[in-house]
């Protein structure tokens, strides 16, 4: 059996895989300890699914169907094509798309690709997406963007934990594991969502709250604090900064005001403060729910807010963390996909980042572009005038996962060259001029830092079937192609080195972190500086990462949904997960079981709603938002608002409908929440 990790979410769950791709839980790795959700147990067939590609395909024209060629035709076809459109319209005509999903190694190839062998601006990847938001109020407040404050242990040390917009029991079960033991302890959960999902039913308290008013509702909860005398003063003097200005911005968010905005009754917001500043540990959380909103970095910045107030940070088992949601969310933001970070989470307009950068790797560091689009604006500009006229697209689906998916699509085949790196022909692939097939998962090693900022090993398993290749091998025939200066190697841990010495004394500081550690320690956290340093588990128990050391208190307000119901689009339209679904389905839509355990989208409805509305549970429903119509069956459910409705985002069709407006700190677009109309299908 090989030791490896699961391909899917940020839990990074242990397992093994016989050579005859037999799955066994890793009891040895804490955040799961024997636990798989049931991706993780069918997760060898993705590597047999049928459709898998195993030959680089080609068009001749726009109008061709796709035709299998050699590797040396692809390759070849698409260094020309580059060379041809940037010779024409200048470096940026090529832009860079990447993944979340990506190992570190890819993440910082890939990087290092579209800096010095592209030598574009225009890279960004699907984490923005993710847990950019986070990330941004991450930053802003403690001077350091890393997911959960501590170990996955800690979570069972809280005396109460607040989930807000995370629904863990069905997107990761396992880390329920700590929770129930949390709760078997004495501790308790409550969880804001607009909806009773699973993870809400196990909750001592559910906060069934407007979608698009969490920030609402946290400086609500601060202010109900500091009221009642719940603050925690001492702890305000010592740790942080900044607290008397946000006292005065608070005044607005008076009990009732705040129960009138978000809908959440005065006595639960009363209860839910005395619940979490009544324990000596309390632990924030938020996930997309509060995060996929255009004032993202500002609702988590209340979060955060609120448990600086309740002098939470800095404990170890209490604080603020964020729940990452891709397999690799935290290490593919840390080296270099971002478009204004270059390896080791430094800033790319930073000259003393670029000269570092650019030593490593052999480069004048006049030469690195500056920062691109993000990965929205990116995607809106493919093809127009400004825009970059080819795309290399490596682990992203955006014709299903991107806002406003069908306007992304039509950029797409706006393009004169696509090229798209992936296992299977995926919805994007299908429309692309040159797909390359890529080895996945188990089928090569690499490095993941999962939802705790823990460096894992996925260790190979199984060889890949012939004719397909790695990303590096991908990534290295056209570095050579294009007499890209520097080293190219396939070879993982020699691509991890090189990491190592890129993010050496950047904020993501992995120098001290090997291959071989990460086998004997069962993972080492970032930052950790040398080989000698025993990593940073909990990066804040005696300082914030701040000039000075203290938590910044930073005001922010209410400002609501870009768009909210109106007399044509009268409903909330939220969109999320379901358990046996990951991202936009390319993967497990292709795998038997968790087609069968779900097979197909549905509009989650209240029944109130459908009466009035004249749907029946099982029926076609048109749903509608100013972006475009989805037509999918009706469920109807008690357990949402009946001012709302949901559609898991799994399948091509909801993000159609979705908001592209943006955070204007993070780029992140409001996925989490749109106007929309609902209308019994005809016939
Ligand atoms: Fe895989 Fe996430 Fe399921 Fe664990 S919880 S088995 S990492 S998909």
């Amino acid at each position: 059996m090989t030791a490896t990790h699961c391909p899917y979410c940020a839990l990074q769950c242990g397992m093994s895989v016989s050579p005859e791709l037999r799955i066994e839980p890793r009891e040895d790795v804490p955040a799961n300890r024997g636990g798989l959700c049931q991706k993780g147990w069918s997760a060898a067939d993705l590597l047999t699914v049928p459709g898998r590609l195993t030959s680089p395909l080609m068009r001749a024209s726009r109008d061709s169907p796709l035709e299998p060629c050699s590797w040396d035709e692809a390759l070849d076809a698409v260094a020309a094509r580059i060379r041809s459109l940037q010779a024409g319209h200048g470096p940026d005509a090529i832009g860079v798309f990447g993944g979340g999903g990506l190992t570190n190694e890819k993440a910082y190839q890939l990087g290092k690709f579209a800096r010095i062998a592209l030598r574009t601006s225009q890279i960004d990847y699907n984490g923005r997406f993710c847990m950019s938001s986070a990330a941004g109020a991450l930053n802003r407040a403690f001077g350091l963007d890393r997911g959960l404050p501590g170990p996955i242990t800690d979570v069972a040390r809280a005396d109460v934990i607040l989930m807000v917009g995370g629904n863990v029991a069905e997107t990761m079960p396992p880390f329920m594991r700590h929770v129930t033991e949390q709760k078997e302890a004495g501790g308790a959960l409550i969880v804001a969502d607009p909806r009773r999902t699973p993870t809400a039913r196990q909750a001592d308290l559910h906060l069934q709250l407007t979608p698009g008013t969490d920030l609402a509702l946290a400086n609500g909860l601060l202010h109900l604090a500091m009221t009642e005398g719940l603050l925690d003063e001492e702890y305000i003097a010592a740790r942080t900064t900044g607290f008397d200005a946000l006292r005065t911005s608070l005044n607005g968010y008076w009990p009732e005001r705040v129960e009138r905005i978000t809908g959440v009754p005065v006595a639960q917001m009363r209860e839910c403060v005395r619940m979490l500043s009544a324990g000596e540990r309390s632990l924030i959380l938020t996930a997309r729910g509060a995060e996929q909103q255009a004032q993202g970095v500002d609702t988590v910045t209340a979060f955060i807010n609120l448990a600086l107030g309740l002098g939470l940070p800095g404990t170890e088992g209490s604080g603020y963390g964020c729940i990452t949601g891709q397999g690799n969310g935290q290490g593919g933001r840390e080296h270099g996909q971002k478009a204004d970070q270059l390896p080791g989470y430094r800033k790319i307009d930073d000259p003393a980042a670029r000269a570092h950068v650019a030593g490593v790797w052999g480069v004048d560091p006049e030469t690195l572009p500056g920062a691109g689009r993000s990965a929205y604006e990116l995607l809106a500009a493919l093809g127009t005038e400004e825009g970059p006229k080819g795309l290399l697209l490596f682990g992203s689906n955006p014709v299903v996962s991107a806002p406003r998916a069908r306007h992304v699509t039509e950029r797409l085949d706006a393009l004169d060259l696509l090229v798209v790196a992936d296992f299977v022909l995926s919805e994007t692939a299908e429309r692309a001029d040159i797909v390359l097939p890529t080895a996945q998962w188990a089928e090569e090693s690499g490095t993941m830092t999962n939802l705790e900022g823990r460096v894992l090993l996925r260790n190979q398993a199984v060889e890949p079937p012939e004719g397909v290749r790695t990303d590096l091998e991908i990534i290295e025939g056209l570095a050579a192609r294009l007499e890209a200066p520097g080293v190219w190697s396939t070879v993982p841990p020699e691509v991890f080195d090189e990491l190592r010495r890129a993010s050496g004394g950047g904020i993501a500081d992995y120098a001290g972190i090997t291959y071989e550690r990460i086998e004997k320690e069962g993972g080492v956290f970032w930052p950790c500086p040398d080989e000698e340093h025993p990593g940073t588990p909990r990066p804040f128990l005696d300082r914030f990462a701040t000039p000075d050391g203290r938590a910044r208190f930073v005001p922010v307000e209410h400002r609501g949904p870009a768009e909210r119901p109106d007399a044509d689009y009268p409903l909330y339209l939220t969109t999320g997960r379901l358990l046996a679904h990951y991202q936009s389905g390319a993967q497990t839509r292709r795998v038997a079981s968790l087609v069968a355990a779900a097979p197909e989208p549905f509009l989650e409805l209240h029944p109130d709603l459908a009466e009035r509305s004249g749907i029946e549970d099982g029926a076609l429903v048109e749903v509608s938002t100013r972006r475009g119509t989805n037509v999918v069956k009706a469920r109807l459910t008690d357990a949402i608002r009946p001012d709302t409705v949901f559609l898991p985002f799994h399948w091509k069709g909801t993000n159609d409908l979705t908001n592209p407006a943006l955070d204007p700190i993070s780029r992140m677009p409001e996925f989490k929440v749109c106007a929309v109309r609902i209308t019994a299908k005809a016939g």
